[in-house]
C-alpha cells in the first residue's frame, strides 16, 4: 500500500483526531486532539491520569487488525500506533465507511475511579508539543485538573535540566540500575554524567521520586557529587551530576596506603556530612566513590529517595557484596551499617581484591543471598599487619566488627589515627596518583 511507503498525509494528521479511551468497567472517554503530530506519549498518560484518577497506568495498549493488543509505552510506539491508526482511517474513508475513533486501552494496575467518566472531552490545543499542562480545555469539568497537571509539569522539569540541552556523548559506564553517559550541557557549557534508569512506574510515583530528590539540590559538600537536576522522559529518569574524570575507584587496583589514607579522609567527611542531614548512604561501594585529577574524592549515588531504590530494587534482584552482616540478615540499617560497607571498600580498595576469596565478584555487586552467607556467619578478614600500617589495619578492624555498636560512631572515625594521619588537606597525593594512573591506561589501551 502506498501508504505504507510515504506516512499519513499532512492533510490527514492535521484533522482533528479523536482517541476513545476505554475504561476497564466498560465506558469510554472521547479526546479530541487538534495537534495530532505534536501529541507525546506523556501528554497521553497525563490525559488517562485524569480519566483514571485512582489507577496507576504506566503504558496503554491498541488492538490491531486482528484484534491483538499492541503495548505502548514510548513516543516511538506512539508513532507506530499513529501510523497504523491514521492507515485504517484511509481504507474507511476509501470504502465510504464511518471514521472510527482511536481506541485505546490503559493498563491499570489497581481499579480505576469513578470520577469523570461519561461526556469528558479533552482538547490538546494545535501546536502545544511541549505543553501537556495546558492541553486540558474548558469542558474539563474542574480546574483542578489543570493546575494538578500544571504542578506535574513543574515537578518533572525539576531543576535546570531538560532532554533538549543535554548532548549524550560517552557511555561511562553500566550500573545494576541503568547506564551513565559523559553529556554535554549546551545552555551552560558544562560536562556532566547522566545516569539514566529505566523505571516502569506510575506517574505519582514519578513524583514522589522527584519530590524526594529534592534534597539533593540542598547537598553542599565537596565530599559529594554536586546535582544539577533530574528528569523523566518516557519510563526513564535522567539524574545530572558532577563529572568525575577519573571515574571511580573500583577500576583502580590495589591502592598505596598514602594515597588511600587522602582518599579515605574525603570518603569520611562525606558519609559524616550526609549523617549529619540524617541521609544514610545505603550504597557505600567503590564505584559510588569518585575521583578526579584535581584530587578530589566525592561520594554518589546515596539513597536519598526510598522510593527510587524501592523502583530499581524490584528490577533487579540480589543482595550487595558490601552490605553489612546485620543488613544480609534483614535486621535493621543504621549508620553502622555505612561503616562496615567503608570498612569492606577501603580493605578491597588496600588488597586489590574483594576480601572474602569464596565471594567472586565477577559483574557488579549484586549477588544472590545465600553466596553471601559467609559474610554473617564467619570472623570478619582482616588486613595483613606485615603489609599496612598498625593505624590502617585498626580501623578496617573497627569498621568491620560484627556487631554493628562495636564499630566507630561518626566522631571516633574523623579522631581515628589512621584518619587524623592524613587528614593534611594534601590533594596533590591523590591528584598526581589519579593522572598517573589515567596515563598508564591510556598507554595501555591506546588512542580510542
Ligand atoms: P550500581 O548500579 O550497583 O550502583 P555502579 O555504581 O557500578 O553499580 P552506576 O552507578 O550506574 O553503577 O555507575 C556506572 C559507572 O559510571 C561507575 O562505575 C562509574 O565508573 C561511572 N560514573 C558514575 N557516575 C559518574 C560521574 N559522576 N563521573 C564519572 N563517572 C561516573
Ligand atoms: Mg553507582
Amino acid at each position: 500500500m502506498l501508504w505504507l511507503l510515504c506516512g499519513p498525509s499532512r492533510a490527514m494528521e492535521s484533522q482533528a483526531l479523536v482517541i476513545r479511551i476505554k475504561i476497564p468497567d466498560g465506558g469510554a472517554v472521547d479526546w479530541t486532539v487538534h495537534s495530532a503530530p505534536q501529541l507525546l506519549f506523556r501528554d497521553v498518560l497525563d490525559v488517562i491520569g485524569q480519566v483514571l484518577p485512582d489507577a496507576t497506568t504506566t503504558a496503554f495498549e491498541y488492538e490491531d487488525e486482528d484484534g491483538d493488543r499492541i503495548t505502548v509505552r514510548s513516543d516511538e510506539e506512539m508513532k507506530a500506533m499513529l501510523s497504523y491508526y491514521y492507515s485504517t482511517v484511509m481504507e474507511q474513508q476509501v470504502n465510504g465507511q464511518l471514521i472510527e475513533p482511536l481506541q485505546i486501552y490503559p493498563r491499570a494496575c489497581k481499579p480505576p475511579g469513578k470520577r469523570n467518566i461519561h461526556g469528558l472531552k479533552v482538547n490538546t490545543r494545535a501546536g502545544s508539543a511541549n505543553n501537556s499542562s495546558s492541553a486540558v480545555s474548558d469542558s474539563l469539568p474542574s480546574n483542578s485538573l489543570k493546575k494538578s497537571s500544571a504542578e506535574l509539569k513543574k515537578i518533572l522539569a525539576n531543576g535546570q535540566m531538560n532532554e533538549q540541552d543535554i548532548r549524550y556523548r560517552d557511555i561511562l559506564g553500566h550500573g545494576n540500575g541503568g547506564t551513565v553517559y559523559k553529556a554535554y550541557h549546551v545552555p551552560s557549557g558544562k560536562i556532566l554524567a547522566v545516569k539514566v534508569i529505566p523505571l516502569d512506574i506510575t506517574l505519582e510515583l514519578q513524583k514522589q521520586i522527584m519530590s524526594e530528590l529534592e534534597i539533593l539540590y540542598k547537598c553542599d559538600s565537596s565530599y559529594i557529587i554536586g546535582f544539577y537536576g533530574a528528569f523523566f522522559v518516557e519510563n526513564r529518569i535522567s539524574l545530572c551530576t558532577e563529572f568525575m574524570d577519573g571515574g571511580s575507584l573500583d577500576v583502580y587496583r590495589k591502592i598505596p596506603e598514602h594515597v588511600l589514607g587522602r582518599i579515605a579522609v574525603a570518603v569520611v567527611k562525606g558519609l559524616t556530612y550526609l549523617w549529619s542531614l540524617k541521609i544514610l548512604h545505603r550504597d557505600v561501594k567503590p564505584s559510588n566513590m569518585l575521583v578526579n585529577t584535581r584530587g578530589q574524592v566525592k561520594l554518589c549515588d546515596f539513597g536519598v529517595s526510598t522510593q527510587l531504590v524501592n523502583s530499581i530494587a524490584k528490577t533487579y534482584v540480589g543482595t550487595n557484596a558490601y552490605m553489612a552482616p546485620e543488613r544480609i540478615s534483614g535486621e535493621q540499617y543504621g549508620i553502622h551499617s555505612d561503616v562496615w560497607s567503608l570498612g569492606i571498600s577501603f580493605m578491597e580498595l588496600a588488597l586489590g581484591r574483594f576480601p572474602y576469596p569464596q565471594i567472586q565478584k565477577n559483574q557488579g555487586s549484586l549477588m544472590p543471598l545465600q553466596l553471601l552467607q559467609c559474610i554473617v556467619d564467619e570472623e570478619s578478614p582482616v588486613l595483613p599487619a606485615g603489609e599496612f600500617s598498625e593505624p590502617f589495619v585498626h580501623f578496617i578492624t573497627q569498621c568491620m566488627k560484627k556487631q554493628p555498636k562495636e564499630r566507630p560512631a561518626p566522631e571516633d572515625l574523623m579522631g581515628h589515627p589512621f584518619i587524623m594521619q592524613y587528614n593534611d588537606g594534601n590533594a596533590e597525593v591523590v591528584s598526581m596518583w589519579v593522572c598517573r594512573m589515567l596515563e598508564e591506561r591510556r598507554s595501555t589501551q591506546g588512542p580510542q
